[in-house]
């Protein structure tokens, strides 16, 4: 509740590393923190992203673990001024946040409240996000790295930490140092319900086409003049709709969907971005548009087009099978914790995705935050706690599994 009344906001549109120069507020109170607790390496970069360490306490060579969350909330809705609440005891009643009265969290709209009946519930005062995505993964982390130097007992390798800013406008692991971090495997603490853990994302590829029409004065345009926002509207027109296109699919199903068009009637930009789990499906899908493109074009000799695909990211499952026991692990934990394992597909990226292919694998576990990048949003205090529960399981499970003596292998 602590973190998240520190503004930390992201900002797609600034070009500076952090975006925001306040995420770097947070990041400073975890440097203190966790230097506090005994954490005597904890620094921040000039990127505002923490790096710390907890040394093994173990006589096996245990693979190195890393875990991750971001400092920063999205642009979506404001992140100032944040008044955290805590609903002692939620016995399925609506919470009506009181700065705005028509925001109301519902069993009807949020049906995992079901779940939360007895707990304690965290949301925002109506006027602003909560942003527990990413400060529940981050206050997770923090106490889990507490609970580890509080208890030597507890046998663990070493545990790298890792905050990261401006992972709401896609640069989260941009600057990320992986030789200087080096860890072996990675979890990002970014995830929702209790219990579920995410393996897979999307594959994602960018594609960029520029129409150039051909121009003359209108007045004598007759047999000459081309217009490339009419072909353009024609290529929208002729893409797929009733599948490919995020309006209607979902699970593991793919598309193509048109994100901007900016252009005056000589040229026309379209940008569009191609989303699916498969990453040979991307070309299927671009092999797919640049056909519709072609045969619009038949139609308009003296039109060209160009056509541009930008790699964006890759489905981190490619990374993670290779790897069996991050994921084993990590089940092990969540269900040494009593919870029910639910595997989840990511119908996006995360920094785990990009991390992955890094050279850190990197599956996405829950934090419990509900309803993020809205004022409803929400978390359950025992759901945060058993995501702790999770990270301790987590280090002592591969501590357990390393064998006495061997080398650690770095993938
Ligand atoms: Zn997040």
């Amino acid at each position: 509740m602590r973190y998240v009344q520190i503004d930390t906001q992201s900002d797609p549109l600034s070009q500076t590393h952090p975006s925001t120069e306040k995420q770097k507020n947070l990041s400073r109170i975890l440097v203190n923190e966790l230097k506090g607790i005994g954490i005597s390496d904890a620094h921040m970069n000039e990127w505002g992203y923490v790096y710390a360490t907890i040394p093994s306490n173990s006589d096996k060579q245990v693979p190195v673990i890393c875990f991750c969350s971001h400092v920063d909330t999205a642009p979506d809705a404001s992140g100032a001024n944040v008044k955290p609440i805590l609903h002692q005891h939620y016995q399925g009643q609506d919470i009506v946040l009181p700065d705005d009265v028509t925001q109301v969290l519902r069993k009807v709209d949020f049906p995992y409240l079901e779940k939360l009946t007895g707990n304690d519930i965290i949301t925002a005062s109506g006027k602003t996000l909560l942003g527990a995505d990413d400060k529940s993964g981050v206050a997770e982390i923090m106490d889990a790295a507490n609970y580890l130097i509080q208890h030597p007992e507890v046998k663990h390798g070493t545990i790298k930490i890792l905050f990261t800013t401006d992972e709401e406008v896609g640069k989260g692991v941009e600057k990320v140092d992986i030789q200087k971090l080096g860890a072996d495997f990675g979890y990002t603490l970014d995830g929702g319900e209790a219990g579920s853990l995410e393996d897979e994302t999307f594959s994602a590829d960018g594609v960029q086409i520029i129409i150039h029409g051909v121009i003359t004065h209108p007045g004598y345009g007759k047999g000459k003049l081309v217009n490339a926002l009419k072909i353009t509207s024609e290529v929208l027109e002729r893409l797929p709709k009733n599948e490919s296109s995020p309006e209607t699919t979902d699970q593991k199903q793919g598309f193509i969907h048109p994100t901007r068009i900016e252009g005056i009637a000589e040229k026309c930009i379209i940008d569009l971005i191609i989303r699916d789990f498969v990453t040979a499906e991307l070309k299927t899908k671009e092999d797919l548009l640049q056909s519709t493109v072609t045969s619009v074009l038949n139609n308009y000799p003296a039109a060209h087009f160009e056509f541009k695909v930008t790699e964006q990211y890759r489905n981190m499952k490619e990374v993670l099978d290779q790897h069996p026991q991050v994921i084993q692990n990590a089940k092990e934990a969540i269900s040494r914790c009593g919870l029910t394992l639910k595997m989840e597909s990511i119908r996006g990226g995360t920094d785990g995705s990009r991390l992955s292919f890094m050279g850190l694998p990197c599956p996405n576990l829950f934090t419990g935050m509900q309803a993020i990048h809205s004022m409803l949003e929400f978390i359950s205090v025992q759901d945060m706690n058993k995501a702790v529960e999770t990270i301790v399981h987590l280090a002592t499970i591969w501590e357990e599994k390393a064998q006495e003596g061997a080398t650690t292998s770095v993938p």
